[in-house]
């Protein structure tokens, strides 16, 4: 932490990453159909055959505020995309990150890092990476005037429902009183004092994300994990300062699948769709500095309207693609759902 690294972050970033081939893609002979080709750039390259079978490469380009390739670590993509929105929270903000992409491409490692299973020191992830800096700059001297506490909270949204991950998942309700004011009421907000108090929040959160219920790991795909960063002043009212939500959205793929005609699919379905599409919406509009922000669309932007409302409020989206041809067309459609929240 210096007074040189002051970043001025965008209002809305966009960013993509891709992640590498794992090794079953690489034993399938998969092909690799994404390019980062410089700063903020990317290409889709889909092999493609005419009516008389002579073959060309269908290319694709888009551009970002960055472009993160398979080499490119945790750190790298935080100190781009959500270490800006650290510093714009002690200045009084509402900060969101955003993790987008199809079930497998990456936003859970991209956010959560790997160190909750298996590995003991593997990467840390975003969530880990934030609530490091939030700890150096509560104890760093620019800040210490404010008197300011950091809470966390870690919730789901599933079918339109809060479960709160600090809680043994327990069903909460989202209220709105008559001054627009959004409440989960309920919900567990924990203080903490380092970082590592946090990263056990996470832990803790997370294997209640992946247990539970029967198919719990499917489940985990479609629900969007919500992790708070809170800050309050130490006065008598312990009032907000500024909030830093880190969110891994569920997955965007079950958009293009018709396919399927379970009931509970379809319910699953028809909610994430309408949750990424207020999203986008909301997004839009800040973007566009509309007066009106869709917030009540959906329960996910509802719970973040604080975020959407307020002139100091960031937003920086990760659209996560996996580089296979095989998930080519969910990849064309993270893509273009990413290009429609760029700034205008
Ligand atoms: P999602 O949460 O989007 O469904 P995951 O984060 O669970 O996807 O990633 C799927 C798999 O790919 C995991 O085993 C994860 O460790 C691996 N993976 C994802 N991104 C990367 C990356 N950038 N580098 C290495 N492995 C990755
Ligand atoms: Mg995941």
């Amino acid at each position: 932490l210096s007074t040189t690294d002051h970043i001025e972050p965008h209002r809305i970033c966009v960013c993509v990453r891709k992640r590498p081939l794992n090794k079953q893609e690489m034993n399938k002979k998969e092909i690799d159909v994404v390019s980062i080709p410089g700063k903020g750039a990317l290409l889709v390259h889909e092999p493609k055959q005419k009516v008389d079978l002579t073959k060309y490469l269908d290319n694709q380009n888009f551009h970002f505020d960055f472009s993160f390739d398979e080499t490119a670590t945790n750190e790298l993509v935080y100190k781009f995309t959500a270490k800006p929105l650290v510093q714009s929270i002690f200045e009084g903000g509402m900060a969101t990150c955003f993790a987008y992409g199809q079930t497998g491409s990456g936003k859970t490692h991209t956010m959560g890092g790997d160190f909750t299973g298996r590995q003991q020191n593997s990467s840390k992830g975003i969530y880990a990476l934030a609530a490091q800096d939030v700890f150096a700059y509560l104890n760093h001297k620019r800040y210490a005037n404010l008197d300011l506490s950091a809470y966390v909270s870690f919730f789901e949204i599933y079918n339109g429902k809060v479960y709160d991950l600090l809680n043994k998942k327990a069903k909460l309700r989202v209220l709105e009183d008559d001054r627009q004011q959004v409440q989960v009421v309920g919900l567990e907000e924990i203080y903490v004092t380092t970082a590592e108090d946090v990263i056990k929040m996470i832990q803790l959160g997370s294997s209640c994300r992946t247990s539970g219920q029967t198919s719990a790991n499917a489940n985990s795909s479609r629900s969007h994990a919500i992790l708070q960063i809170v800050l309050r002043r130490n006065d008598r009212a312990t009032t907000l300062h500024g909030k830093f939500s880190l969110i891994d959205l569920a997955g965007n793929e079950r958009g293009t699948d018709v396919s399927s005609n379970d009931r509970n699919t379809l319910v699953e379905t028809s909610e994430i769709n309408r949750s990424l599409l207020a999203l986008k919406e909301c997004i839009r509009s800040l973007g566009m500095n509309s007066d009106h922000i869709p917030f009540r669309m959906s329960t996910l932007t509802k719970v973040l309207r604080d975020s959407f409302i307020g002139e100091r409020s960031r937003t920086c989206m990760i659209a996560m693609v996996s580089p296979g041809l095989t998930s080519c067309e969910y990849t064309m459609n993270t893509l273009r759902y990413a290009d429609r929240v760029k700034e205008l």
